[in-house]
């Protein structure tokens, strides 16, 4: 019998997956596991990479275990990761040297200040298409190897490597100490501030001025091609593809031409646009990255409106302040009232991505008189999304000069109805869902299958598109721009905090 299955790992901010897919795009099953996310300080965010690479090889097992299948029914696994987090660790051991620190974590920001010093963040767009900002996993590996005694002459001596989570996860699948290939795929390089998006290499002088060796760096591969044979529960399988989160759900949501765009809602929310092989530079905030590489195809770029704080601000009203009990509750929580009461809650928390980018500011909530409940609190954190995503929408409009005329819609926060239909208000066009709302593990299952011939086209992974849930927009005009006068007005208030 021929294998007849795809794995996909999904390795998230917050949790693993594994996903096993059939040939139509189904899933057959899946296990998932959180890890453990560890705040040393505030703005600090960190992740143990030893400990997600047990949740991932326990994942892998379950999800087999769950659809009665072994490795030889899977034909090939395509991994999708959380980008910009990084990790290093020693080559010969395989034990990081230090927690991989996490794409929210805004521990670099006085570095990035100092490194565009003069010349202002944009030091580096040309090549790389992205601002100086802490976001991003260049500065993380300097800071590691200013902190890190003894780090730096041993990642000289290329005695330690780097890598974001598809790195590191694909060198343990395929052997770690014992000749694990470290390779990173172009679209989680490009969030690096370290490779150029014209060479789709890394950048000699970009490294130098950020103090990176390039010792330590993987090989950038494309996104869809066999890296190496997996060792383990997989053993035998074709590791076929590697994807950032968001650019596997791109590719999930078949967003394969240019002027397609889909926005992802979990921790954070994060809304591209395919912008075919052209490089498209931004002048209204937006990031140029790679979009995906298929193989020996030439690169599709996009462009990225990241907002960080999304579905955590929920997780906030949840965790820290105790409102509601868990995410979901969040959508009766804003029910029980008409509208937010005046109040309007902007979740700064790790500085402003786009179109912004300022690592300064800091979360306010603004309109607070005697009035206002928990329903209207509940209701003004679900309006912070669909306002960020205005924001960015409005940006990518006038850098690309395409007019959006519905989004494709996915992530953990799609569940919320009334937030899905605040976001079609807000924009003014129809919101849609498809059928598979794992489009970031479909991605990546999608990318692998074409690496070995399992799917034959972009094409037939077209086909198995389907809408599942449309949301038309209902707001009368007046209001969305009386809203939005208030939501910019809170905003400017988030500006400035720190010296
Ligand atoms: P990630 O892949 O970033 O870990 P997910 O796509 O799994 O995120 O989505 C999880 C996020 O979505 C969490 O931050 C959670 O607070 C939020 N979330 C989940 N369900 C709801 C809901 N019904 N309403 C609002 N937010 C939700």
């Amino acid at each position: 019998m021929t294998a007849s299955h795809i794995a996909a790992i999904d390795q998230g901010t917050t949790s693993s997956r594994c996903i096993l897919f059939d040939a139509d795009g189904r899933i057959v099953a899946v296990e998932q596991q959180e890890h453990s996310q560890v705040f040393p300080q505030p703005g600090w965010v960190e992740h143990d990479a030893a400990e997600i690479w047990t949740r991932v090889r326990s994942v892998v097992r379950g999800a087999l275990e769950r659809a009665g299948l072994t490795a030889a029914d899977v034909r090939a696994v395509g991994i999708t990761n959380q980008r910009e987090t990084t990790v290093l660790w020693d080559r010969h051991t395989g034990v990081p040297v230090h927690h991989a620190i996490v794409w929210q974590d805004t521990r670099t920001e006085a570095l990035c200040r100092e490194l565009g010093r003069n010349v202002g963040q944009d030091r580096f767009r040309r090549e790389t298409g992205l601002p100086l900002a802490s976001y991003f996993a260049g500065p993380k590996i300097r800071w590691l190897l200013d902190h890190v005694e003894g780090l730096r002459e041993r990642a000289e001596a290329g005695d330690v490597l780097f890598g974001t989570m598809d790195s590191w996860l694909i060198w343990n699948l395929t052997g770690g100490v014992d000749g694990g290939r470290h390779v990173t795929d172009v679209t989680n390089a490009s969030r690096t501030l370290l490779m150029n998006l014209h060479t789709l290499q890394w950048d000699e002088r970009i490294a130098e001025s950020i103090g990176v060796p390039l010792a330590m760096l993987p090989e950038i591969r494309s996104s869809a091609e066999v890296y190496g044979e997996a060792v383990g529960d997989l053993a035998g399988v074709p590791v076929a593809a590697a994807l950032g989160d968001q650019q596997a759900a791109l590719f999930g949501q078949t967003c394969f031409a240019a002027g397609e765009a889909k926005s992802t809602y979990g921790t954070g929310t994060f809304l591209l646009l395919n912008t075919g092989e052209k490089i498209v530079h931004s002048y209204h905030g937006l990031l140029t990255t790679v979009g995906f590489r298929i193989g020996e195809q030439p690169p599709v770029y996009a462009l990225e409106g990241s907002i960080a704080v999304t579905g955590s601000l929920v997780q906030w009203l949840r965790d820290q302040l105790g409102i509601i009990s868990t995410a979901a509750e969040v959508e009766t929580l804003a029910g029980t009232v008409e509208d937010n009461g005046g109040a309007y809650v902007v979740p700064a928390f790790s500085g402003l991505f786009a179109p912004y980018w300022r690592s300064d500011a800091r979360g306010v909530i603004t309109g607070l008189t005697r009035y206002v409940t928990k329903g209207h609190l509940a209701r003004a954190v679900l309006e912070a999304t669909a306002w960020q995503t205005r924001e960015v929408v409005d940006a990518m409009e006038k850098d690309s000069g395409v007019t959006l005329t519905a989004l494709k819609v996915d992530g953990g926060m799609t569940s919320n109805n009334l937030l899905m239909q605040n976001i079609a208000d807000v924009l003014d066009v129809p919101v849609e869902r498809p059928y598979v709302a794992e489009t970031t593990a479909l991605g990546a299952a999608y990318a692998a299958g074409l690496a070995v011939g399992f799917w034959d086209s972009q094409e037939t992974l077209r086909a198995n598109w389907h809408r599942a849930a449309e949301w038309t927009p209902k707001m009368p005009a007046d209001t969305r721009e009386r809203e939005h006068r208030n939501w910019l007005k809170a905003v400017e208030r988030t500006m400035g905090w720190i010296e």
